[in-house]
């Protein structure tokens, strides 16, 4: 049972400013920072003014939660000073401390306004100089207690200055880039159509493009992104979705043009590669007559979930957002940030009647359509490969029961996770363009992590990677042993898919003996030997 004394201890002290009697009462919960607000607040002082007290002796008392209490008749004597403003020439240390501040103010604000660029390196640099030899000032000169704790609380201003004007830039260059934008829900513009149906003409595909799009071996990059929605349409209608689902043509050509603006221009993770995801899942369904094992719903279900798989991703990894503690990681609790976001973002663009094409099913079957997307979408998150890759792996001894609801949904969870990352599946002039579009990406988030200051994974380091030692790993130990682990269910994937990424193994190991090599004698020297010869 709660009662009054059992509520939070608070620490009262008195104070003498000017001759008026205060008092402030504190928790021991509060740090430095809020008992001098506090004072400052009972003084009628600004919170950057300097604070001292003083006890009866002419004591400085400084000041934290476990200052000593004194008595309504002995109060601390508060006497207060207001930074003074900024000079070229000051010397105190409370100037010098408001001149760091005011430069940091004005640095920040003039490349903002000015250049639009901010030397954020430069200025950590200059400000962590700063910072040190106020640290060491005080450490050298011995100042008194109180002065070292205003000099900690203003070192601690400083930090926070540098935080939020560290956020303030990437905030803007958020605004002014609309590629390196970070997640918002939010930003509803988008979630409604900026064009409509009539903008988009109608293709007429041939009998060979037709059957081409089942293949594995489909040349994604031919077409243009009017032509890839007109394929997309193709693939819901040649598969029965739009029979089994009732979906309004109309509203299925303005879901995908919706789905196609909220995919991001950014180098790998834009509408293309959904189209790749989407194509590939098409092609597996035909190559193992997926039909035979499933309902059209559940092929409703992942080809649905790969047009939405990477939904708004913002060209940063779920790393970065963790460590860069963005909105979309404190939104969804570090717990795979993007997944959830793309997910969100598919359901929102559902949500309006104008795009819903599952507006026509009963409630119990939308129920299923978004519980099976949510969970195909969230299983894209590569930080769960080992935990899906073993589950199926149990569900395949001794025999796989495709009528077991839980086996079912390990398929199609690696089925996902197959296309989601099946690039290299491909011939390798469709294959290879997308490395540099991963490296690109990962590149860029590197540069961003380095000049943040934030961890850099070695195999985004442009430094550190290359071509074929991005994929030679990636190919062995993540690519072949999903696809071969898939080809004990339906053997066709191992003519059609392992062999494809055996090749480019083989391929790009010898193109990391090549790297490695020395360069080839110059002609000269060629013609030289031949004649000593
Ligand atoms: P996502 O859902 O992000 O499209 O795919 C999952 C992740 O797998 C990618 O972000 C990327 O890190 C990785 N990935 C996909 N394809 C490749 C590839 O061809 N090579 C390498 N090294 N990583 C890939
Ligand atoms: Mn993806």
């Amino acid at each position: 049972m709660g009662n009054a004394s059992s509520i939070e201890p608070t620490k009262t002290i008195f104070l003498d400013i000017d001759g008026k009697k205060e008092k402030i009462m504190f928790s021991r919960h509060c740090g430095t920072r809020d008992i001098h607000d506090l004072i400052a607040h009972a003084a009628g002082v600004s919170r950057y003014a300097e604070i001292s007290l003083k006890d009866s002796t002419g004591a400085f008392v400084s000041l934290n939660p476990t200052m000593p209490i004194n008595t309504q008749s002995s109060p601390y004597k508060v006497t207060s000073k207001e930074p003074s403003p900024t000079t070229e020439s000051s010397n105190g240390d409370g100037e010098v401390f408001t001149q760091v501040l005011s430069q940091v103010a004005s640095q920040f604000n003039n490349q903002f306004s000015k250049e639009g660029v901010f030397k954020v390196e430069e200025i950590k640099t200059d400000i962590a100089t700063r910072l040190s030899a106020l640290e060491r000032k005080m450490e050298l000169e011995g100042l008194k207690a109180v002065e070292i704790e205003k000099c900690k609380r203003d070192i601690s201003d400083i930090k926070d200055q540098i935080w939020n004007a560290q956020k303030k830039f990437v905030d803007f260059n958020r605004l002014s880039n609309e590629t390196q934008a970070d997640s918002s829900l939010s930003d509803e513009r988008k979630i409604s159509l900026k064009r409509d149906v009539p903008s988009y003409p109608k293709y007429t595909l041939s009998q060979e493009t037709i059957e081409y799009l089942k293949q594995p071996t489909f040349d994604i990059w031919h077409w243009e992104p009017n032509e890839m929605l007109s394929l997309l349409e193709h693939m819901f209608h040649e598969l029965g979705l739009v029979a089994e689902f009732n979906i309004n043509p109309i509203t299925l050509k303005r879901f995908f043009l919706c789905v196609q603006e909220n995919y991001r221009n950014n180098p790998f993770h834009n509408f293309r590669h959904c189209f790749c995801v989407t194509q590939m899942m098409y092609g597996m369904i035909h190559l193992c007559h997926l039909w035979e094992v499933m309902t059209r719903e559940d092929l409703g279900i992942l080809m649905t979930a790969c047009v939405c798989h990477d939904l708004d991703h913002p060209g940063y990894n779920n790393t970065y957002q963790i460590n860069a503690r963005t909105e979309l990681a404190i939104r969804y609790n570090d717990i795979s940030p993007l997944e959830n976001h793309h997910c969100a973002v598919a359901f929102k663009i559902l949500s309006n009647p104008e795009c819903n094409i599952f507006a026509n099913v009963d409630k119990d079957t939308f129920k299923r359509i978004r519980a099976g997307i949510t969970m195909l979408i969230l299983a894209t998150d590569m930080a769960r490969h080992g935990e899906i890759m073993d589950n199926f792996k149990m569900k395949l001894e001794p025999e796989f029961d495709y009528k077991n609801k839980d086996s079912l949904d390990t398929l199609k969870m690696v089925l996902i996770k197959c296309c989601d990352i099946s690039n290299e599946v491909r011939p390798m002039e469709v294959s290879e363009p997308w490395v540099d579009c991963l490296l690109e990406e990962y590149f860029n988030q590197s540069d961003r992590e380095k000049m943040e200051g934030l961890p850099v994974a070695p195999f985004m380091d442009r430094d550190k990677v290359t071509k074929p030692t991005a994929q030679i790993g990636f190919i062995k130990f993540v690519l072949i042993p999903m696809f071969e682990t898939v080809a004990k269910l339906f053997p066709v994937i191992d003519s059609t898919m392992v062999e494809p990424l055996r090749i480019a193994r083989d391929r790009y190991e010898d193109m990391k003996e090549k790297n490695s090599m020395p360069p080839p004698p110059s002609q000269s020297n060629k013609k030289k030997t031949v004649t000593e010869k």
